[in-house]
């Protein structure tokens, strides 16, 4: 059976901005060979959620890969900690967070104890803890952020942050969100104490001490956020019986990718920015596909750029990621591949926010009947084969579809 590769821009569909003569990024964008693959294939438009729902990056994944997010997600803590490397079990609550300075009073103030280059060296101090018999597990990311994990009987994810998320406010005791919730009350108990004792064993840590010397601010607090629950996910062999594999530079979209069993496939010079190695992520991805069934590739910087509100450099960024799609487009001709390309929303520029407005989809190779579109936009593909897309949780099984595998539904 044929392979799929599916290539996720971040943040894609775009508005009208006024700097491109109210054209969007991509419709501005010079893209060649996007525009061949619509010609080639059908498209459509695509909400990877519902009408008027703005996604966050978690969920609008979890639904591309067929997840439904209301039953799955449970917060952003599990995709980030299974990003930085740690194996989840389900029933684990899970943290993103920070290494942050607090003053004497535990006022935050800086909650990147000054980008601190390495937070590994404390990950290590406080992985391992054991807290009114739960167990602690801890790994560093890149600079300040840390992920957390809570492992253990009795926990709830229905808890508040720590995090006070500005700084000049005080650190906020970690609480359950409703009365009578005794698994939330008891995790907040742990959280709390948890928050105590890294801060004393931080504190007088040797890195610190060099910090103080050269008055740069303390690595001496732990922000935790985004309380998650890890669910039990189907993997994508047992879902779909592909052999998946991903190739991204964020750790997010590693780690949900991780939890649902993909591999993760490491690329040099893919960073999740701007200067990403596109090339080397749409090459790898067409050398994976000999070894694997189904290979996701995400591209991050549309969004990234979008957020900043830079739309002339998200439009360049489309250009230059155009080229690197190049050599998928003989693997399309000769229907030696499944290709689909979208977003997992759009990211409206002017506003530099997601948004809930639709974007556009494609999907070639083999099996795939045409349509009229000759070109890949917001508005070119409202007219497209596919339609208009009510979530993504349909793609993986129309994918599957087109590779001839799916199961007859009544006999
Ligand atoms: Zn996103």
């Amino acid at each position: 059976m044929k392979p799929i590769i599916l290539v996720i821009f971040d943040g894609l569909g775009d508005r009208p901005i006024k700097e491109l003569g109210y054209m969007t990024p991509l419709e501005a964008a010079v893209t060649p060979d996007l525009d061949k693959l619509a010609e080639l294939g059908i498209t459509g438009m695509l909400h990877t959620i519902e009408r008027g729902v703005r996604p966050g990056s978690d969920v609008a994944h979890l639904a591309l890969f067929g997840y439904n997010p209301k039953f799955y997600y449970a917060g952003r803590g599990p995709y980030e900690a299974s990003g930085y490397g740690i194996d989840l079990m389900e029933g684990d609550i899970a943290f993103r967070g920070n290494l942050g300075t607090v003053d004497d009073n535990f006022i935050v103030v800086d909650r990147r104890a000054g980008r601190i280059e390495s937070s590994d060296a404390f990950a290590e101090k406080i992985n391992g803890l054991e807290i009114d018999g739960i167990k602690v597990i801890a790994k560093a990311g890149l600079n300040h952020r840390i992920a957390v994990v809570l492992r253990g009987q009795g926990l709830s994810e229905k808890i508040t942050d720590v995090d006070p998320h500005v700084v000049n406010k005080p650190l906020k005791k970690c609480l359950a969100k409703f009365d009578g919730d005794d698994k939330a009350k008891f995790t907040a108990k742990v959280v709390n104490k948890l928050i105590d004792k890294a801060h004393m064993i931080f504190k007088s840590h040797p890195i610190n001490k060099e910090r103080a010397k050269k008055n740069l601010p303390l690595a001496n607090c732990l922000l935790l956020r985004g309380a998650g629950r890890m669910a039990k996910y189907e993997s994508f062999q047992e879902k779909y019986n592909l052999r998946s594999a991903c190739i991204a530079g964020a750790g997010l979209y590693k780690g949900i990718a991780k939890i649902v069993g993909m591999e993760i496939i490491d690329v040099e010079g893919a960073n999740g920015k701007a200067n990403t190695n596109v090339v080397g992520k749409i090459n790898k991805a067409i050398e994976m596909v000999k070894v694997y069934d189904f290979v996701f590739v995400h591209i991050k910087a549309t969004d990234s750029l979008a957020e900043d509100g830079k739309a002339l450099e998200k439009r360049d960024f489309i250009t230059r990621a155009d080229k690197a799609l190049f050599p998928l487009i003989p693997l399309v001709e000769k229907r030696e591949i499944i290709l689909a390309v979208t977003g997992d929303h759009s990211t409206a520029s002017d506003l530099k926010i997601h948004t809930a407005d639709e974007l556009p989809i494609l999907i070639a190779g083999f099996g795939v009947r045409t349509d009229r579109v000759k070109s890949f936009g917001e508005r070119s593909c409202q007219s497209g084969g596919i339609g208009h897309m009510e979530g993504a949780e349909d793609l993986m099984d129309m994918l599957i579809n087109l590779r001839g595998d799916t199961k007859l539904y009544g006999n």
